[in-house]
Parts: structure tokens; C-alpha cells; sequence
């Protein structure tokens, strides 16, 4: 049998594991790191097509991509610094304008397509000594004895042997990172609950190519059915498309993707009310069911849950990868602080320490979107009634549009 000893092994190998492991690496240079990701696809990054999938990056997390050197590849190519933003309400004439020049910045976040972020964030694993990645290969079967985890991973084309299979490596492992996403297979290893809430929202997202620029602005318009965005994208070129995000209430949802590419193109126009003109094209369409999940702990034995593999969130403030990255960010200080006390780093205090830095905080903001969300859909009149006074008090304030600002950037 194949063994390898690690220090810390990391499954899921998406955004928020590889932002880890590549930070973890370049902060704890003595760690043997592995990362264990379950596909073996890449998306590879189009040099004539966006992503539709895209992430709001806020200021922390491009520095902590920056730290990591994974943002240096990014940079300059396909990221889009957005210095505006409008937010309004289709219900009202409740409206917030956000301009980076109010706090005296250089824009208020980016928009960068997902595969960007990976292609990146993969590139650099591969420089760095201390991290090995193997592709293809899904956590499977484990056990624990005297404080260290035994993991096996398993090739999924391979034919499934019951108990152990002999062929795969077993990776040994003091600190287990269950970084695999919302339906995390070690969250369930490590029999922890989670809080569920289904929104009964899906999000289409799409890239749309407009009339108009952009303006460099991230559009959101409040339906009662549910918040549609169009955010800015560049790198190929023009100033015209636009990632799309419309969170729509499952019966519109599905109505929406039944639609052909020009009708759908139309309702987009009108839902956000021609805000760029008219919508030439639209490409592809994918859907995400919404619902909000929140682990009831973060951290078991020798382990800890990062990412969506802990929380997963309403993207309609577009947090969800940015709480992640905070995570990882939070993990690995702890981490190093063990080091330099020669505490391990799979030591119960660690890992309680990490939970009380994060879980709070993940907490807050899972609610707060769940109240938005509540608000905005709510169609009677006081509620909206309410709401539009909210978005005009705070766009006649520039102190709280300030404080708005500062905390959704995390600067
Ligand atoms: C429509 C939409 C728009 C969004 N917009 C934003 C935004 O603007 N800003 C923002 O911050 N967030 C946004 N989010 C949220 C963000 O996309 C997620 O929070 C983020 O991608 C989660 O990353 P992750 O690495 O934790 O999980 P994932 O991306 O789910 O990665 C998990 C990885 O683990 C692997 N895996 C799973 N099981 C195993 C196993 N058993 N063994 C090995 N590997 C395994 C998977 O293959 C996958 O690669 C949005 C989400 C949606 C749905």
C-alpha cells in the first residue's frame, strides 16, 4: 500500500481548498500539504468566452490572493474593478448609490470569472514545493487511531472494492481541512448537523453581451420574485458584458430557463429596466438551487470545515467564496500561531479558536441575507414601504454608505 505521511490534508480542491493550501504553504513552509480534489476536469480559461460563473471579490481577499501570488497571474487580464454600484427596488423608488471616490478608494471590489481564480490559484500550487495536488481521486474511506486521520482516495473510474482498496494511496494526516463544498462528504464523516433553510430560489447566471458599457458599475435591482444582477466583466476586449445573477422564485426560475436565448434576453432587458440598453445576446444559461446551510460546528477531532463545506449563503450580496477565503485566512493564522508555539496544529484549542473567530461571524451574515431577502420579497405595502425608506435613508447618509461600504470590502 501506497502511504503518504502529511502534516495537513485539505479535500476539495475548489476555489476555498486551493486558496488554502497555497496559503497555508507559503505562510508554514515546513508543512507537508496535500489537497485531494475529486475531479478530474478542469475548466479551462477561454481566451474568446467568460465564465459564467464569476465571484465580487472583496479588498481582503484579493490580498489574501495577492499573499498567495495567485492574484499576480489574474491581474491586469481578467479581473474587472468595479467603482460603482446601484442598487434599487422594482417595487418603489428606494435606490442607493455606492462610488468608490465616497471613501476615497480605488474601486469597491472585483469581478473575476471562477475559472480565473482556479486556473490561478492552481498555477501557483503547482510552484510551490511544500503542496502536492492529486486530481481525481474522491475521499472514500478513513479511519483515526493515536490522533492522526487515515484517509483513502479512490480513483472514481476505478470499480468499487468493498473495505479498502489496496491500489490507492492512504494519506495520513494530522490536521483533515474539509474544503469539498456544500454536500462536504467530511462534514459528514465527522457527524456534524447542519441548519438548512431552502430559499425556494434558484440563480441563473449567464454572461450577457448589453447595448451599452457597463460603466465599470455592478447593477441590482430588488424583484419581489427575487434580486437580479449584472455585473461588469473584462479582458475581452469591450466594455459590454455583463456577468449575470437573477435569484427568481423556482416557478419563474424554471419558467425562465424553458425560454429561448431572445426571449430570455427580453425579460432580462425589462427586469433590469433597460438599464444598458437593450440586451444583444446571452449565452448559455446555468441554474444553482438556493438554500442556506450552516454546520453546526466547525471543527472535529484533528479537523476542520472551511468554505461551503461549513456555510453556504444567498448570493445576493455575492459573500459566499469571500467568507471562504476569510476561513482560510483564519485557519491558517491559527495554524501558524500552533507552529510557533509548538503546539500541533490538529490540537482541540486550534481548532476551537478558529471556530470562535469565524462562526460568529459566518452567522451574522447568513442572517442578515436571509432578512434581505425576506424584505425584498415581501409584497405588502408596509413592507415596502419600509424598504424604500431604508434605501433612500441610507443613500441621503453618507456615513452609513461609508460604513456600508467598509465592511462589504472588509477593508
Ligand atoms: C449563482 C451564484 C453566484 C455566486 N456569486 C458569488 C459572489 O459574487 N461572491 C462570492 O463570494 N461568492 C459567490 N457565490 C458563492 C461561491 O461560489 C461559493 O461560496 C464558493 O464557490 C465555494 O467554494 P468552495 O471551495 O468552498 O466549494 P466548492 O466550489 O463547491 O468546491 C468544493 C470542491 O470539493 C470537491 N469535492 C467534493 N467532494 C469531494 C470528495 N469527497 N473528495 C474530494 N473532493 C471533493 C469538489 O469537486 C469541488 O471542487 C455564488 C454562488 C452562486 C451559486
Amino acid at each position: 500500500m501506497n502511504r503518504q505521511r502529511m502534516d495537513v490534508t485539505i479535500v476539495g480542491g475548489g476555489m476555498v481548498g486551493m486558496a488554502q493550501a497555497a496559503l497555508l504553504a507559503v505562510r508554514c513552509p515546513q508543512l507537508r500539504i496535500s489537497l485531494l480534489e475529486a475531479s478530474s476536469v478542469e475548466q479551462p480559461v477561454r481566451p474568446d468566452a467568460y465564465d459564467a460563473r464569476v465571484v465580487a471579490l472583496t479588498e481582503a481577499s484579493r490580498n489574501l490572493l495577492e499573499e498567495t501570488g495567485a492574484w499576480q497571474r489574474i491581474e491586469g487580464e481578467r479581473e474587472c474593478p468595479y467603482t460603482q454600484m446601484r442598487v434599487w427596488d422594482a417595487e418603489g423608488t428606494g435606490s442607493v448609490y455606492f462610488d468608490c471616490r465616497d471613501v476615497k478608494l480605488p474601486n469597491l471590489g472585483h469581478i473575476v470569472e471562477n475559472n480565473v481564480i482556479l486556473a490561478a490559484l492552481r498555477a501557483r500550487i503547482e510552484e510551490l514545493p511544500n503542496v502536492s495536488m492529486e486530481t481525481g481521486f474522491k475521499l472514500e474511506s478513513w479511519w483515526r487511531d493515536c490522533g492522526l486521520w487515515h484517509l483513502q482516495a479512490r480513483s472514481p473510474n476505478r470499480e468499487m472494492i468493498d473495505g479498502l482498496d489496496e491500489q490507492s494511496p492512504v494519506y495520513t494526516t494530522r490536521l483533515l481541512v474539509g474544503a469539498d463544498g456544500a454536500r462536504s462528504r467530511v462534514r459528514d464523516l465527522l457527524r456534524i448537523r447542519t441548519r438548512d433553510v431552502d430559499y425556494r430560489q434558484t440563480a441563473l447566471v449567464c454572461v450577457a453581451r448589453c447595448e451599452q458599457s457597463h460603466q465599470y458599475t455592478a447593477w441590482q435591482r430588488f424583484l419581489d420574485t427575487g434580486p437580479v444582477a449584472m455585473l461588469p466583466l473584462a479582458g475581452l476586449g469591450d466594455d459590454k458584458h455583463c456577468a449575470v445573477v437573477w435569484s427568481a422564485d423556482d416557478d419563474l426560475a424554471r419558467e425562465l430557463v424553458m425560454l429561448d436565448d431572445k426571449a430570455f434576453a427580453l425579460n432580462l432587458e425589462k427586469a433590469i429596466e433597460s438599464r444598458l440598453g437593450s440586451i444583444e445576446s446571452v449565452s448559455e444559461r446555468f441554474s444553482f438551487a438556493l438554500r442556506a446551510r450552516h454546520a453546526e460546528s466547525y471543527f472535529g477531532p484533528g479537523a476542520a470545515l472551511i468554505g461551503d463545506a461549513a456555510h453556504s449563503i444567498h448570493p445576493l450580496a455575492g459573500q459566499g467564496a469571500n467568507l471562504g477565503l476569510m476561513d482560510a485566512q483564519v485557519l491558517t493564522e491559527e495554524v501558524e500561531r500552533a507552529l510557533k508555539r509548538g503546539i500541533s496544529p490538529a490540537h482541540v484549542s486550534v481548532l476551537s479558536r478558529y471556530q470562535r473567530r469565524r462562526r460568529g461571524e459566518n452567522a451574522s451574515t447568513l442572517k442578515a441575507m436571509s432578512a434581505f431577502k425576506s424584505l425584498f420579497g415581501a409584497g405588502d405595502l408596509q413592507w415596502r414601504w419600509l424598504r424604500n425608506t431604508g434605501l433612500s435613508m441610507v443613500d441621503a447618509s453618507p456615513m452609513l454608505k461609508k460604513r456600508i461600504i467598509m465592511r462589504a470590502m472588509s477593508v
